[in-house]
This record gives C-alpha cells, sequence and structure tokens, in this order.
C-alpha cells in the first residue's frame, strides 16, 4: 500500500516536499551585514597590524577589545553568558574574515579557540563555571584554550598519560602538556584551558577547566616559525587541585566532549583558511593584471590564468563543504543520531584535510607570480604561509588523523589497523 506521495523503485517520497527548496545556499540580510561588519574589521583594524602582532609576538589589547566589541569571542556562547549566541555557520563566516584579516593566523587562532572550546564550556559546563568564566572570555579579559597533546604525541589521544584523579569535591591533576596555544596568553589575561586527563585507575577520561594561574603549574614558551602573535608552549601540573566546577561533561566521559569540540574547532581552523585563500588569491590577481612581462600584464598569460582558475574552483569547493560542516553542526551537532554523527564527522575530517593544503598551495604559488618580490616581507605572502603550515604539521589534529576518521567511516572501524 502507497501511504503518501509517489513511489520509484521501492522508495515512497512526497512530491510536495520536494518543492519546499530546503537546501538554501544564500545568506539572510542579518548574515550579510555581519560579514561585511567583520570584513570591514579584518580591513581596517587586523590588515594594519598583522605585521605588528608577528613582529611583537602578541595581540595588541585594542585588537582583542575591538573584537570583543563586535561580538567576536566566543561568538556561539549564548547571550546570557556573555555571548552572541552565534551558530556555526555565522561564526564560520567570521572566521573566513578573521583569516583573510590577519594573515599570520594568529588572531584567527585566538578566535576559533575561543569559539570552539567556549561552545562546548556553554554546553558542557557546569551552571556555576558558565557564569564565572564565559563572561570574562566573551570580553577577551580572559584566555580560554585546549589541552590534549603531550610531549610523547598528540595524535594518539587514547594512550595519553596525565592524569586527573577525584579526591572529594576535586580532581588532582599530574602530568604534561605540550604543543598548547595560549599557555602565555593565559598567564598574562588569566584563564585556562579545557584540559583532557585519564581517570585513576583507566576508568576513561576527564575533561577539566584548569586554570593556568593554579599553584603546581609551571609553563614553558616554544620559539615557532609562524603565528608569532599566539604564544605556544608546554604545561607541567604536579598535582594541580581543580575543584568539581571544572568538569566538562560527565565524569569518566571527557574524550567525547573533547572530540565534539575538536569537529568545531576544525571547521573554524578550515574556514580561516579558506579566508587566507581568497586574500591571497585577490592579492595575485591584482599583481598579474598590473605586472607586464613579455609586452603584456602576466594576467594574459594562459599558464597563469589558468592556475589562478584551478586554484579558485578548489578554494571555492573547500568554502562550501565548509560551510556544510558549520551546517552539520548547527541541525545536527547538539542531538543528532549515529548517522548524523558519522556525517558531521566526515565532512569536518574532509575539509579539515583538504582546506589547509588548499591555502597553502594557493599562497605558494601566488608567490610565484611575483617572483623575486613574493619572497620579500613587504609583500607578506610568507605570514600566511608560516601560519597556514601549523594545520599542516598537527594543529587542530594531524593531516593523516583526518585520513584516519575518514577511512574509519568510509570503510568501517574494522579497517583501522589499531585501536
Ligand atoms: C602551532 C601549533 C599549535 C598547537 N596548539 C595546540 C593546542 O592548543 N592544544 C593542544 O592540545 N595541541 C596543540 N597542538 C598540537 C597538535 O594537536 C599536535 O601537533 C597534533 O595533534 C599531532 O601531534 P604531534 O605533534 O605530537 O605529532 P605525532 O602524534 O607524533 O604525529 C607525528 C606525525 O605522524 C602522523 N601520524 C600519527 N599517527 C599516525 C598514523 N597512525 N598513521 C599515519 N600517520 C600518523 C601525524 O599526522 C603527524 O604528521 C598545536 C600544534 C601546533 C603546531
Amino acid at each position: 500500500m502507497q501511504l503518501f506521495g509517489t513511489s520509484f523503485a521501492g522508495e515512497l517520497y512526497n512530491p510536495s516536499r520536494l518543492l519546499e527548496g530546503r537546501m538554501d545556499f544564500e545568506l539572510n540580510d542579518e548574515e550579510r551585514a555581519f560579514q561585511s561588519a567583520v570584513r570591514k574589521f579584518g580591513d581596517t583594524v587586523l590588515r594594519p597590524n598583522e605585521k605588528r602582532i608577528d613582529s611583537g609576538g602578541k595581540i595588541p589589547p585594542e585588537v582583542l577589545s575591538g573584537m570583543a566589541g563586535l561580538g567576536l569571542l566566543a561568538m556561539p556562547v549564548p547571550e546570557e553568558y556573555g555571548g552572541i549566541g552565534a551558530s556555526a555557520v555565522l561564526t564560520e563566516l567570521a572566521a573566513e574574515e578573521v583569516g583573510r584579516g590577519d594573515f599570520s593566523m594568529a588572531t584567527a587562532v585566538f578566535f576559533l579557540l575561543e569559539a570552539g572550546w567556549g561552545a562546548i564550556l556553554a554546553r558542557h559546563g557546569t551552571e556555576a563555571a558558565k557564569k564565572e568564566l564565559l563572561p570574562t572570555v566573551c570580553k577577551g579579559e580572559a584566555f580560554l584554550g585546549i589541552a590534549t597533546t603531550e610531549p610523547s604525541g598528540g595524535s594518539d589521544l587514547a594512550n595519553l598519560r596525565t592524569e586527573a584523579r577525584r579526591e572529594g569535591s576535586e580532581f588532582v591533576v599530574r602530568g604534561e602538556k605540550a604543543f598548547v596555544s595560549g599557555v602565555e596568553e593565559a598567564k598574562a589575561l588569566g584563564g585556562g584551558h579545557l584540559t583532557l586527563a585519564r581517570t585513576s585507575a583507566g576508568k576513561g577520561f576527564n575533561f577539566l577547566y584548569v586554570p593556568t594561574r593554579s599553584s603546581g603549574i609551571t609553563t614553558q614558551k616554544f620559539e615557532n616559525m609562524g603565528r608569532m602573535g599566539i604564544s605556544t608552549g608546554a604545561l607541567a601540573y604536579e598535582d594541580v587541585r581543580v575543584p568539581e566546577r571544572y568538569l566538562i561533561g560527565t565524569e569518566g566521559r571527557g574524550f567525547d566532549c573533547a572530540m565534539e569540540g575538536f569537529s568545531i574547532a576544525r571547521t573554524f581552523v578550515s574556514a580561516a583558511c579558506i579566508g587566507a585563500a581568497e586574500r591571497a588569491l585577490e592579492t595575485g590577481s591584482a599583481w598579474i593584471k598590473e605586472r607586464r612581462a613579455f609586452g603584456q600584464p602576466l594576467a594574459k598569460f594562459e599558464a597563469i590564468q589558468f592556475e589562478l582558475v584551478d586554484l579558485y574552483t578548489q578554494v571555492e569547493a573547500t568554502k562550501w563543504q565548509c560551510r556544510r560542516a558549520a551546517w552539520l553542526i548547527d541541525r545536527y551537532g547538539k542531538d543528532g543520531t549515529a548517522q548524523h554523527r558519522s556525517e558531521i564527522d566526515r565532512t569536518v575530517a574532509s575539509v579539515k584535510l583538504v582546506a589547509p593544503q588548499v591555502a597553502f598551495d594557493t599562497i605558494r604559488r601566488v608567490m610565484m607570480w611575483f617572483g623575486a618580490a613574493g619572497y620579500t616581507k613587504e609583500i607578506g605572502l610568507e605570514l600566511g604561509f608560516r601560519g597556514i603550515m601549523s594545520y599542516l604539521v598537527g594543529a587542530e589534529g594531524g593531516l593523516n588523523i583526518m585520513r584516519i576518521i575518514l577511512g574509519r567511516e568510509l570503510l568501517g572501524k574494522e579497517y583501522v589497523p589499531y585501536k
């Protein structure tokens, strides 16, 4: 019996639903207005400051307060905790603009850490922690980051060693984290990191907000090659006592919260890469129209024009995959089915796999259109080159880890050759 609509090859569908046209790529008026406000902020505040951010080793306070004024810090956090309650799609749009504005990626990293991990704290933190921490993060008066990587490795998180054991109403953290973004910022501004640690007796993982100024923490700063405006460092925890109100999610189930946060943060990382790639293409397009060789603009040589077209096509494809990741997170991130979860994992991993490579490749090729000038700091493409490299080597998960996630999703868990 046919209950409704039309049947084709045994599938029932309702023709009137087909006409609803639910797939909508158009931004609404508010989204467009917001996007252009953030682009203006990028053009007038971030761009003029990016070299200062790179050489001075920090994001100037007036840049952070400007971001806070626009609602850009931890923007998915609901209004009652100081944020603007932005959707993942709106945050993705903003991440593109921040990546386009500060080519060094430092501001984009600050932005996406607050957005991604602020969203997780707002979703899974205790009421007391949300009230205490989120308003200051949204104002740029405290830093919020993520600490999962350890000196022994960051890819194989299930084997991390840092321990958070319960003692009464506190957790006691012991261990070490490494290559963590924002260690110096959290010391200077105040704030801390959502920290993944195993429970005592190996009964899962606890995910805890650990303030960096806690007694028992010592830090170390690493000298990076890029994104100099935000620090990377190590944290050593010697029996650091953390109150239970700082527990994120359920005790022993912290791994799931961390993975949920990575899906969100990886989407915004990818968006920042797309913004940087678009800026490189714009810079390069203006240059090849102006620069002449053999009696005509470089843009008239098909070897260069076709390269521009190929790069544009890759950037556009990646951008729409990224928007789709954000859309999926909005629609199914909180209470989707296992099938939705799998779709989010696949989409996010594929965009995080591709976006940094596309951005890096775009910047590298545009650099070559500039010839020798491309190799100078004056042109500034090297800023993006150094910044994007962080996402290729591992920040927010290495490329091969994205491939492992995709392999597992495409073939099934039994084809991942280790736990
Ligand atoms: C600038 C920067 C900022 C960072 N910020 C943070 C932060 O804020 N918080 C945080 O916790 N971490 C941070 N990280 C660390 C990042 O998460 C790790 O670099 C990443 O998880 C990889 O871990 P690893 O560097 O220890 O490399 P490893 O895990 O040692 O892996 C080394 C290489 O081997 C590859 N690999 C690993 N396993 C496999 C496998 N099974 N098959 C094939 N290839 C494999 C990896 O992809 C990588 O290329 C940051 C890193 C950088 C570069």
